[in-house]
C-alpha cells in the first residue's frame, strides 16, 4: 500500500488525529481534550469542542510530521464504542475527508485499537490485556478469531470512579494522576505502610468488576478523618488489585503469558508495577505501551486501519453509522 493513513479519534472527551506511514511506522498524534471547569464530561460540550478543534489539530499533525493530504492512502475513525454526539462528529469529519481525497473510509473499534496499538508498541503476540480507561474497564484476549471480553465492570469504568472520588475533593478532571501523586506522598511517608484500618470493598464479582461501592466507602472514609493521602492510597491498592486478579485469571483460564496494559489509567506507575509482580510470578511477561498510547489517540486508530486496509477491509458509506455500544467481540479479526 502506498501513502498514509490517517486516525480520528472523538470516541470522549478527546479529539485526535494521528497518522501511520505505509511501512506500518506510527507518528505521535496531535491531541486535545476537553477539561470541564466543574463536573463531568458532558458529551454535546465534548461534541462541539471536538467540531472547534478539529481544523487546526489536523494542520498541527500534518506540519508536524510533514504529511501531505494528496498521499493519503485512507481515513480511519473510531467508530464505537462511546459518546454518541462525539463519534459522530468523528465519522462526519472522516466521510468528509474520505470523499474529499477520494481514499477508503475505515470505521474501526476503539477498544480494538488499544490492544492492537500496544502489541505493535511493545512487540508483544498474543496478550491479555487489561483496559483501563475512564469509561471502560475490560479483560480481553484473543480467542477463536475475535477479541473476547472476559471481565468488565459492572458500573462504572475505573477511571470514572477515581474521577469522580477526585471531584467531591475539589480535584478538576482527570483525577487520576492527582490520585496517584497523594497516594505516592503516602507510601514515602509510610514505607511500611498496611491497608490495616483501611479496607475498603473489594472490587470483584466473579470475573467482573464494581467500582462505586468502592468510591463511596473511599469517600465515607475522608469524611470520617482519615488523611486524604491515605485513603488515595488504599483506594489504588484495592481498585488495582481487583482488575489484576481478573486479569491473573484471565491468563490462566486462556493460557496465556503475556499482559498489555492499556487506556488512561495504565499511565499509572504502580498499577504498572502491579502487572509486573503478578505476571513475573506467573513467569510471564507484562508490557505497557509508551504514556501517548495509552491515552485516548489517533495513532492507534490509524495503526488499526492500517491493518484493516492491508486486509481489504473498508468501510462502505452505508455502513458508517456510528455504534456507541459497540463491542469488542463484534470486530472479526481480519489481519
Ligand atoms: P482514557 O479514557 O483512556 O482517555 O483515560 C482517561 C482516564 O485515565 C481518566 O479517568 C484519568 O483520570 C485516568 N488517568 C490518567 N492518568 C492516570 C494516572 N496516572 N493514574 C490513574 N489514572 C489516570
Ligand atoms: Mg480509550
Amino acid at each position: 500500500m502506498d501513502g498514509w493513513v490517517l486516525g480520528l479519534e472523538s470516541t470522549a472527551h478527546t479529539l485526535s488525529f494521528g497518522a501511520v506511514r505505509s511501512d506500518g511506522s506510527t507518528l505521535p498524534a496531535a491531541i486535545d481534550a476537553i477539561r470541564p471547569r466543574e463536573g463531568g464530561i458532558h458529551p454535546r460540550e465534548a461534541a462541539d469542542h471536538h467540531r472547534d478543534v478539529a481544523q487546526s489539530l489536523l494542520s498541527n499533525l500534518l506540519e508536524r510530521h510533514g504529511l501531505s493530504m494528496s498521499d493519503l492512502a485512507g481515513v480511519a475513525y473510531s467508530q464505537g464504542p462511546g459518546m454518541g454526539p462525539c463519534l459522530q462528529v468523528g465519522a462526519g469529519i472522516a466521510r468528509a475527508l474520505s470523499a474529499a481525497h477520494d481514499v477508503p473510509l475505515i470505521g474501526v473499534n476503539h477498544c480494538v485499537a488499544h490492544i492492537e496499538i500496544g502489541r505493535w508498541e511493545c512487540d508483544c503476540d498474543d496478550p491479555v490485556l487489561l483496559y483501563v480507561s475512564g469509561g471502560n474497564t475490560q479483560v480481553i484476549t484473543r480467542l477463536a478469531g475475535k477479541y473476547r471480553v472476559l471481565g468488565e465492570t459492572l458500573d462504572i469504568g475505573i477511571g470514572n470512579m477515581l474521577d469522580k472520588f477526585a471531584r467531591k475533593f475539589g480535584h478538576p478532571f482527570p483525577g487520576g494522576p492527582v490520585i496517584e501523586q497523594h497516594a505516592s506522598a503516602y507510601i514515602e511517608a509510610n514505607p511500611n505502610a498496611s491497608l490495616k484500618g483501611l479496607e475498603l470493598p473489594y472490587a470483584v464479582r466473579g470475573m467482573d468488576m464494581a467500582f462505586s461501592g468502592l468510591m463511596t466507602a473511599a469517600v465515607a472514609m475522608v469524611h470520617r478523618g482519615v488523611p486524604f493521602d491515605a485513603v488515595c492510597w488504599s483506594l489504588q491498592e484495592h481498585a488495582f488489585a481487583a482488575c489484576v486478579e481478573v486479569a491473573e485469571r484471565a491468563m490462566a483460564h486462556a493460557g496465556k503469558h503475556e499482559l498489555l496494559l492499556g487506556g488512561g489509567v495504565a499511565c499509572n506507575q504502580r498499577l504498572r508495577n502491579m502487572c509486573d509482580t503478578m505476571a513475573v510470578e506467573r513467569e510471564g511477561t507484562s508490557h505497557a505501551p509508551p504514556r501517548m498510547y495509552c491515552i485516548d489517540n489517533g495513532t492507534m486508530i490509524a495503526q488499526l486501519g492500517w491493518l484493516e486496509l492491508n486486509a481489504g477491509r473498508t468501510t462502505p458509506y452505508h455502513a458508517s453509522a456510528v455504534d456507541p455500544g459497540l463491542r469488542t467481540d463484534a470486530t472479526p479479526i481480519v489481519w
